[in-house]
């Protein structure tokens, strides 16, 4: 025998403290944890016995089995899944074999009540098993591999496990957990009961545990089952409660947190599948990473076999925080991913799914502002991006949207489309936005200020992805989408608000365009006078069809400044600096005066100097000169 002492990897060690400290106070979830981890290990079984069925030879019928022991103060939980092999012990459970783990690590604060929250959020899986217990022992066999292959793993959790092999193990797992002192209520069967009851009710496998009886009958005892053993989403909605559909999420997500919503729907007919969709109340730390988490999305299963995780074939990427099952009646039971991905049901399935997600969301911004606005956050960013990939739904996708407005206060993007469109003012035929770096370079735009004296509202946009997401709605409701900062921005026929600064005609004395334009050179496309500004002296305007500014600066900062032209600057004719422009007669005086009140615009569009301790040296001249 080959008994070996080894070190756990020291991210385990310290994922395991944390663990064991900051879920002390919810210590009970070890037993859904195990209870989930088995179950999976019995769907893995399951479904490799499709094509091996002699794997479930001689002990066919799944199921999980609970034992405890008052005197020994023990508690055992066991499967006849799919077990483990020697590697695969020391894989999963002494090192940190999911990618997430690392980032997990990376995301803590070290603020207790914080990071406890997160790890509910990750999943806390086997080692919640040192919560209550001062040791576990672990036994396994490989579904396949011969009796004489099992595998014992042992651990107090401090720092080091020790291996071995054993010679008779039946298949799949049995984990003994030797209980603190302090621990010792998980004996007693009305307490595990009432716990499997809460947490592990709806898993599909039966749950088995010994009669209620005292003393020597418990020996005796005969095993019965103690869950509904029913996949949950089977059940009649009728039947379900809210909790019942919370606990099953906990399962599904093996984590503590709750959804946000959840929809579950019946599709029978030519075809039949289910699908049970949810929110999860927290987006997952790998939201935005390169590589998607196979396992934080869809489970598919086919007649309540479990096939695989199958997020990528059955939600599109903009929908890729949803969790929860698919289980069809009609795909084929060995269905491989490749055949999954040609399989003419999957573009059905995958159409209602995100048919009902859309349902789900719409439904939550009509009945819960609150909730909405808490998903709206999580994932409002990643919803735009279906504006892009999804052109069927980009009407139902722009409903949705949220974004702060020059008719609200604060960053938080509260209004709709729609509501924008209740507050349009009479012949405003376009919805208006503009696109900054910034809230507040958003709101403080000098493009804004023809519209607030029109009274006209604009859509305050901020995120890096909404010039490019915003570009693929090229209207709403029958009204085009009109960036102020480009092109022309005609607001003539809307009357101004009274009391509002007007305008003056937006032409230049004669002459003064050329001469700035010969001054600034290659800086500026064009030199013109404006209809868009109020106070301030001067604006950058793009060509209708250009990037923005800011867009143009953040492709140059990815390295991909590709070739936009130069912009336009607009000067307001009523401004006292055109007044003074108009009077140098000085050519570098001239030339200095025109650089400034270009730099100016740059500088309350967001963007940076080129030249900012000659900016400075213009400024003082002018100041002091
Ligand atoms: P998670 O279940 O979230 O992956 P765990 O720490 O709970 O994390 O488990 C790590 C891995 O150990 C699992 O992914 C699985 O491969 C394996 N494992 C845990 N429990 C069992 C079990 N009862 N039977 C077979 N494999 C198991």
């Amino acid at each position: 025998m080959t008994q070996e002492t080894r070190a756990f990897q020291a991210e385990v060690q310290q994922v395991l403290n944390l663990v064991i400290h900051s879920l002390y106070s919810n210590k009970e979830i070890f037993l859904r944890e195990l209870i989930s981890n088995a179950s999976d290990a019995l769907d893995k079984l399951r479904f490799e016995a499709i094509s091996a069925p002699e794997l479930l030879a001689g002990d066919p019928e799944l199921k999980i089995e609970i034992e405890s022991d008052e005197k020994a103060r023990t508690l055992t939980i066991r499967d006849n899944g799919v077990g483990m092999a020697f590697d695969e012990v020391v894989e999963n459970i002494g090192t940190i074999a999911r990618s997430g783990t690392r980032k997990f690590l990376e995301s803590l604060s070290g603020d207790a009540r914080k990071d406890a929250q997160l790890i509910g959020q990750f999943g806390v899986g086997f080692y919640s098993a040192f919560i209550v217990a001062d040791k576990v022992m672990l036994t396994t066999r490989r579904a396949g591999g011969a009796a004489s292959e099992g595998v014992v793993w042992e651990s107090d959790g401090k720092g080091e496990y020790r291996v071995d092999r054993t010679e008779h193990a039946p298949r799949g797992t049995e984990i003994v957990l030797y209980l603190k002192e302090e621990e010792s209520e998980f004996t007693a069967g009305w307490r595990l009961r009432s716990l499997i009851n809460k947490f592990s009710e709806h898993i599909a496998f039966p749950i088995r545990m010994k009669g209620q009886h005292s003393g020597e009958e418990e020996k005796t005892a005969e095993f019965e089952t103690v869950n509904q053993a029913s996949a949950l989403w089977v059940r009649p909605k009728s039947e379900i409660k809210d909790e019942d559909y919370q606990s099953f999420y906990k399962h599904l997500t093996h984590g503590d947190g709750e959804a946000l919503a959840y929809t579950h729907n019946k599709v029978e007919g030519s075809q039949s599948y289910v699908t049970l969709l949810y929110v999860p109340a927290k987006a997952p730390f790998d939201l935005f990473g390169a590589q998607r988490d196979e396992r934080h999305g869809l489970k598919l299963y086919v007649k309540r076999v479990f096939i695989m995780d199958a997020a990528e074939q059955l939600l599109p990427s903009y929908l890729r925080f949803i969790r929860g099952v698919v289980d069809s009646d009609d795909l084929p039971l060995n269905v491989s991913r490749e055949l999954l991905q040609d399989h003419k049901l999957t573009q059905q399935i995958r159409s209602a799914v995100i048919k009902r997600t859309l349902d789900m969301l719409e439904k939550l911004a009509q009945d819960d502002t609150e909730k909405y606005a808490a998903f709206y956050g999580e994932y409002g960013q990643v919803l735009k991006e279906g504006l892009t990939e999804d052109f069927a739904n980009r009407e139902r996708i722009a409903k949705l949207l949220r974004f702060a407005s020059t008719s609200t206060e604060g960053a938080t993007p509260t209004v709709s489309l729609s509501d924008y469109l209740a507050r349009v003012r009479p012949n405003q035929t376009a919805i208006y936005y503009i696109t900054a770096e910034s809230h507040l370079a958003a709101r403080h735009s000098p493009h804004l200020e023809q519209f607030a004296g029109k009274g006209v509202e604009v859509l305050l946009a901020s995120d890096r992805i909404d010039e490019w997401a915003l570009s693929y709605v090229h209207e709403f409701d029958g009204k085009p989408f009109v960036s102020v900062a480009k092109g022309d921005v005609d607001l003539s026929t809307i009357e101004d608000l009274p009391g509002a600064t007007r305008p003056a005609v937006a032409e230049l004395p004669d002459g003064l365009a050329d001469r700035i334009k010969g001054a600034l050179g290659e800086r500026v496309k064009s030199v013109r006078g404006s209809s868009r500004l109020r106070d301030s002296a001067a604006v950058l305007v793009v060509d209708k069809h250009e990037l923005s500014l800011h867009t143009q600066r953040l492709l140059k900062q990815a390295g991909q400044g590709a070739g936009s032209g130069a912009p336009n600057l607009e000067l307001n004719p009523t401004h006292p600096l055109t007044a003074r422009l108009q009077g140098e007669a000085d050519a570098d005086r001239f030339a200095d005066l025109a650089t400034l009140v270009y730099e100016q615009a740059v500088l309350s569009e967001g963007g940076q100097l080129e030249d900012p301790s000659g900016f400075v040296r213009r400024l003082n001249q002018l100041m002091f000169g």
